[in-house]
């Protein structure tokens, strides 16, 4: 079957073809239909020190997917059966440390990471562990279906920001920002503004129903935000994001920066007495239950952050559009 390898420790990926995987114990076997490339994937490709210390080559990549069920390999009781639409929660957990025991499983303690620190998805066929592969609502489309992470990841800093009523603030329009305004709006913001450096960006959450998408905060608007969603992970986002807040606002940190972080602790966590959240990933399975209900419902559709779709044998291509940020979410069709 065609793949999409981390052949080496270096930069770069290798398309070909390598032997169909096998199911372990307690896992099932799906044939791809389409999976989408992540932030964390550009950060795999250019073998970044964090890539480089999370995976070992070779490994086939890719975690955001959708695929039919063709094998399952486990006595466990599960209602998935063969040819149903399934999705898998990339974060594996142990189901033994104290997280797990606290039902906190989407922190525990001892990982494991789908296309990360195992065999991913941007292949014709994968492995997923029973425990984290979701079984779709048929009505939704396939496309969104491969699309559900970052929403995911969306809901969860949104549900965290409880914006209902609220005046919102997106930082950083990437597409769990895009998919945070989407949210924030199905879940009843008054005002939702977001902020990108790309005209792309903010031309595309227009169209997603932001309210305004602009290239930077005016300072007269600072301090007038109940809620900011901190998406960038930018040095420069996170300060906006602190001076836009209002005094006892809330704000939700889910971009990851690539440096360290000052900030002045006085001035924002005791004297504008912000409370400051962030979300690592989904909550197991309530947020794909909350998820499914805004797809079912209709109350966002996925379909219109997809922008292009490539072959899996034009990776490289797919790859060079994610770079070039002109793009929303990015599919690969095996
Ligand atoms: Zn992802
Ligand atoms: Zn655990």
């Amino acid at each position: 079957m065609l793949a999409v390898l981390k052949e080496k420790s270096q930069s770069g990926v290798v398309i070909k073809d390598v032997p169909p995987p096998k199911p372990q114990k307690d896992e099932i076997l799906v044939k791809v239909k389409y999976a989408s490339i992540c932030g964390t994937d550009i950060a795999i490709y250019d073998w970044n020190p964090w890539a480089a210390a999370h995976i070992k080559p070779p490994q086939i990549i890719g975690h955001e997917m959708v695929g039919e069920v063709v094998e399952i390999n486990s006595k466990e009781k599960t209602d998935i059966i063969i040819g149903d639409l399934v999705s898998s929660e990339t974060h594996i957990f142990c189901q033994n440390c104290y997280q797990c025991s606290i039902k906190n499983y989407h922190i525990c303690e001892n990982m494991e990471l789908f296309g990360i620190g195992r065999n991913g998805a941007f292949a014709e066929y994968a492995t997923i562990p029973l425990k984290t592969t979701w079984k779709n609502d048929a009505s939704i489309p396939v496309e969104a279906m491969s699309v559900q992470e970052p929403l995911g990841n969306a809901v969860n800093v949104v549900t965290k920001a409880e914006v209902k009523g609220k005046k919102v603030l997106v930082m950083g329009l990437g597409p769990t920002g895009l998919c945070a305004g989407m949210v924030a709006k199905a879940y009843g913001a008054k005002e939702i503004v977001g902020v990108n450096r790309r005209e792309y960006r903010r031309d595309l959450a227009m169209k997603l129903g932001f309210d305004r998408a602009v290239n930077e905060i005016d300072e007269s608007e600072y301090g007038t935000f109940d809620a900011v969603l901190e998406m960038s992970g930018n040095r420069i986002g996170i300060q906006v994001a602190l001076d836009a807040v209002r005094i006892g606002g809330k704000i939700i940190a889910f971009g990851i920066p690539k440096e360290n972080i000052d900030i002045d602790w006085g001035k924002y966590m005791i004297n504008k007495e912000i409370t400051i959240g962030s979300v690592f990933g989904r909550m197991i399975w309530d947020t794909w239950k909350d998820t499914t209900k805004l797809l079912i419902d209709k109350k966002v559709d996925l379909r219109k952050i997809i922008t292009h779709r490539f072959k899996l044998s034009e990776f490289e291509k797919a790859m060079e559009v994610m770079k070039s940020g002109e793009c929303g979410k990015v599919l690969l069709v095996p």
